[in-house]
């Protein structure tokens, strides 16, 4: 596992304008069982991957924070907001609460998360291969596959199994 995700920069940049090509097609014309296929393509993968053996994305890229996420996390270390956000956050450049540092805070040293129960929607939601209408957010799964091999492995199924 560690080898394909050292080699995954590197894979999905010798994909990208394959990848490129195949979104702007999937983007004109979504087939009408799209949502399907993504939940069929999602399932069969992460039964297959075990996040617990891999956790790049809580390595290499943060989630974003929303007021909720804030709210809630807060919430459970028992912390005002403004505390928790002043301890662990930033703003970037999209005005967004992102991480101050990765790999993430809160990911332990086996890989598991701290806060998994309240954790961020953007994690719980990572790589977003099973949202409805996959179509709309090529351009971060074209990100999203030099970080996650799930995404990465998904990617190469559609482009067999859509043509
Ligand atoms: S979501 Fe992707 S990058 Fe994150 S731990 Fe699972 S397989 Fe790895
Ligand atoms: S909050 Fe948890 S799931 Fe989210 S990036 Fe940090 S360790 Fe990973």
């Amino acid at each position: 596992m560690q080898d394909f995700i050292n080699n995954l920069p590197k894979l999905a940049k010798d994909k990208h304008n394959e990848n490129k090509k195949f979104f702007a097609k999937l983007k004109k014309k979504p087939p009408k069982n799209l949502d399907y296929v993504m939940q069929e393509l999602h399932k069969k993968e992460f039964k297959r991957t075990d996040c617990l053996e891999c956790a790049n994305c809580c390595k290499t890229t943060g989630p974003l924070f929303t007021d909720k996420d804030i709210d809630r996390v807060s919430k459970h270390f028992r912390m005002k907001s403004q505390q928790f956000i002043s301890n662990y956050l930033e703003i970037d450049e999209d005005n967004d609460y992102v991480l101050q540092s990765v790999p993430c805070t809160f990911l332990g040293v086996d890989n598991y998360c701290s806060i998994y129960d309240v954790r961020p929607k953007a994690c719980r939601e990572f790589p977003h291969t099973d949202r409805k209408k996959f179509q709309q957010i090529s351009n971060l799964t074209l990100k999203n596959v030099a970080i996650c091999p799930a995404a990465f492995n998904i990617v190469e199924e559609m482009k067999n199994r859509i043509k």
